[in-house]
């Protein structure tokens, strides 16, 4: 029997919300803007214009690689990635190869119940590209969006599945969140991934299993799927890439190296073009920007920007007893983890239990909407809803069996289910005050004493 391992890596592209653009002051914001207003010589490439970057969007990729735990290499440069593209004006891209701004670091996430780091490889800045519009008969480029800062973030070819893919992007999705580097919205295009995949066949002889952890090689061609604008979609087209490539290999044949799309409707990858290997684009340093040094007082000055990171909100709630379902939905939103953490402060000297609060959170997200004190409050008028006493709960429960002997002679007959109806008429007279359980622990202890 053949054993195939999915062997995935993936690159995100993130566009920082910097004001300015990557190397001239034009606006950056470039999203249902009317084309072409944000441009000057620098961004549309015209001859002799030179590029000026801006030290926020260094220092925003800076921040991006301290908190995904990167290493920060403080002498870096920028390099030019040529090729020929009618959205990238200039004949290159601004690019980091040699000396990417982070290296190595890794993302946790919570797999099948299990934590699992995902390791990266490099985190690079770059500048983005314009953007072609297709039209029936002709294409246009948009230049608003050319050389906006660019953040790319590449794993090491660890993930193994659709799955892993996802709860990885999710979990990066959250954390740039917190940082407030990015609105990383994929419908917008401001969070865009490609995808590469390959199959190893790791059959080995029955016995000799523990070879596989030594043999890691990896296969000799990859396949790489762009334009992936969902996470839903990112873990169909990898789970069916997958599945394609194991097709061909079990023909004893090598799937193509090649850049595939995503078809939506019939859940599918085609075909696009053959993929481009790194020489092809002759990288050079990009000599109109010197190289830049970092201190290490400069680094330490940036990492004081630091929030905390949703892992470590996550893992101080659970220290605080609450329960991992209900950590898993407050810590979506920093704003939401921090409204938890203010109200839990209050709620401790109201009695309130942090995993109580919690709970509240997640099932009532009217609340969210409150300061903490009404939070406080209405939590426990809510709790405070049974609070009708025993001895009061007894008074109508004596009443309310005097004015309905039908019912009390049917229980007796064991039609069990008319308890439900006197509960009720124990209600109406408490206002909804009364313990249900309670209530109905003492209408059968009432009965079975002779009402
Ligand atoms: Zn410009």
């Amino acid at each position: 029997m053949s054993f195939w391992r999915p062997i995935i890596g993936l690159e995100v592209h993130v566009e920082l919300n910097t004001k300015a653009k990557m190397f001239c002051r034009c606006s950056a914001r470039h999203f249902g803007r009317k084309p072409n207003v944000h441009t000057c010589p620098v961004c549309l490439g015209l001859p002799g214009a030179l590029p000026v970057p801006n030290i926020e969007g260094i220092k925003r990729a800076i921040l991006i690689a301290l908190a995904l735990g990167a290493r920060i290499n403080k002498d870096f440069w920028f390099d030019r990635k040529n090729y020929f593209y009618p959205d990238l004006p200039k004949g290159f891209q601004i690019s980091q190869h040699f000396k990417p701004i982070g290296l190595g670091g890794q993302v946790p996430i919570l797999i099948k119940g299990k934590e699992k780091n995902i390791a990266l490889d490099n985190i690079h800045l770059e500048e983005d590209t314009g953007k072609l519009i297709h039209k029936e008969n002709e294409s246009l480029v948009d230049f608003n969006r050319s050389g906006v800062p660019l953040v790319e973030i590449v794993t090491q070819p660890v993930l193994s599945s659709g799955l892993e893919a996802k709860l990885y992007l999710q979990r990066l999705q959250q954390a740039l969140r917190y940082l407030g580097v990015s609105d990383c919205d994929m419908e917008k295009g401001s969070m865009r991934l490609e995808a590469n995949i390959s199959v190893k066949d790791e059959t080995l002889p029955v016995g000799r299993q523990e070879l596989i952890m030594k043999n890691d090689k990896l296969p000799d061609y990859k396949v790489e799927i762009k334009n992936l604008n969902s996470f839903k979609f990112v873990q169909k087209a990898i789970n069916y890439e997958i599945q394609r490539q194991i097709r061909i290999l079990e023909k004893s044949k090598q799937p193509q190296q090649e850049t595939r799309g995503f078809d939506l409707k019939k859940g599918i990858t085609f075909s696009q073009r053959s993929k481009e290997a790194a020489k092809d684009y002759r990288y050079f340093p990009e000599p109109d920007i010197p190289p830049f040094k970092f201190s290490k007082k400069e680094i330490e000055k940036i990492k004081k920007r630091l929030p905390k990171l949703p892992w470590e909100w996550e893992e101080e709630m659970i220290k605080m007893g609450v329960a991992r379902t209900w950590v898993k939905t407050i810590t979506k939103s920093k704003k939401l983890s921090k409204l938890f953490m203010e109200t839990a402060v209050l709620g401790k000297a109201e009695g309130i239990e942090p995993d109580q609060l919690a709970k509240y959170l997640v099932n009532r997200p009217a609340l969210r909407k409150e300061p903490p004190e009404i939070i406080i409050k209405k939590i426990k008028t809510d709790l405070s809803k049974f609070s009708l006493e025993l001895k009061e709960i007894k008074k109508y429960i004596t009443q309310a069996l005097k004015e309905q002997p039908g019912a009390v002679g049917d229980f007796k007959n064991g039609k069990v289910q008319v308890l439900g109806f006197l509960i009720g008429q124990v209600q109406a007279k408490a206002k909804g005050k009364a313990d249900p359980k309670i209530t109905a622990a003492e209408i059968i202890k009432q009965i079975k004493n002779g009402a």
